[in-house]
């Protein structure tokens, strides 16, 4: 599932090629593509036409700001939240995709430069809605910290996670702690800072919280740098693959030896999700 540096890749691509393109029209080939409470004849409505800002992201959450046609220096009344969960994908041409690799369209938006983007689900968990720029702001109140913000500091992470008894794993991919961070960069940063997942997350000392503050960031910052990290469907723009999964530690490896100890990794389940640790690199005096 794309976290924040694969959907902030894919925002970085696309963000050349699609700012202030107008939208011809649209195509929607499954209705259940279309989220939120409004039709799929009023999600067109609301799309054909208007003039698309630059994207943005916030979260796992891709952002197309939508503007009056004919006023594109207005601020944006509404906004297309794109939620990509298992499988979505993009393709941006003036021909369709090759069917061999994108085999489900999903929904398609015409620009004005005679090309199209493309939006493909195989499993159609993801998709695509239009919200009023306070109906947005008022789901962005409610999400922790960008990580790679300025804002988030040690300090905050420490208020973030004092007092919490829950797993430190569980509550790193809770969007309201910490916006962005997923299966994977929770399980690799956790792995970098020496941390147990399972440990309760008021427990952390300052120093470990400090090491984890670090580790989230280098971990987001290198899966930037490659990209994102293909294990199984994510792709960048046009069916590019990540390479991030080429410097994985712990995420997928379950009986691969660690790369600093050599222990097998090892794989537990926590909140119905696989966590990925290393019993050498990870004990504590909270360990199981
Ligand atoms: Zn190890």
């Amino acid at each position: 599932m794309p976290e924040l540096p694969e959907v902030e890749t894919i925002r970085r691509e696309l963000a050349p090629e699609i700012s202030h393109r107008r939208i011809r029209s649209v195509r929607i080939h499954h209705d259940d593509l279309v989220l939120g409470p409004g039709s799929p004849a009023e999600f067109a409505a609301a799309v054909a036409g208007r003039r698309l800002g630059e994207p943005a992201r916030r979260a796992k959450y891709l952002l197309f700001p939508l503007h009056d046609a004919s006023r594109a220096a207005d601020p944006a009344e509404c906004l297309i939240r794109i939620q990509l969960r298992m499988s979505g994908r993009f393709w941006l041409g003036s021909e369709p995709p090759d069917p061999s690799e994108f085999r489900h369209p999903g929904i398609d938006l015409e620009l004005d430069d005679g090309r199209t983007l493309y939006y493909d689900d195989v499993r159609r968990l993801g998709g695509f809605e239009v919200l009023s720029t306070d109906a947005w702001e008022e789901i962005e109140r409610r999400l922790g910290p960008e990580p790679l913000e300025p804002g988030f500091t040690g300090a905050r992470l420490a208020e973030i996670l004092g007092g919490r008894r829950a797993p430190i794993k569980n509550v790193l991919l809770d969007q309201r702690s910490v916006a962005g961070v997923g299966n994977i960069y929770a399980s690799e940063a956790l792995f970098r800072a020496r941390i147990d997942p399972r440990r309760p997350a008021g427990s952390l000392s300052r120093a470990e919280v400090g090491r984890l503050h670090r580790a989230i960031r280098a971990v987001l910052r290198a899966a930037l740098r490659g990209s994102g990290t293909t294990v199984r469907s994510y792709r960048a723009v046009n069916g590019r693959s990540g390479s991030f999964q080429n410097e994985l530690r712990v995420y997928a490896r379950e009986g691969e030896p660690c790369r600093v100890c050599r222990r097998p990794i090892e794989r537990l389940v926590q909140a119905g999700r696989s966590t990925f640790l290393c019993p050498g690199c990870q004990r504590g005096p909270w360990s199981a």
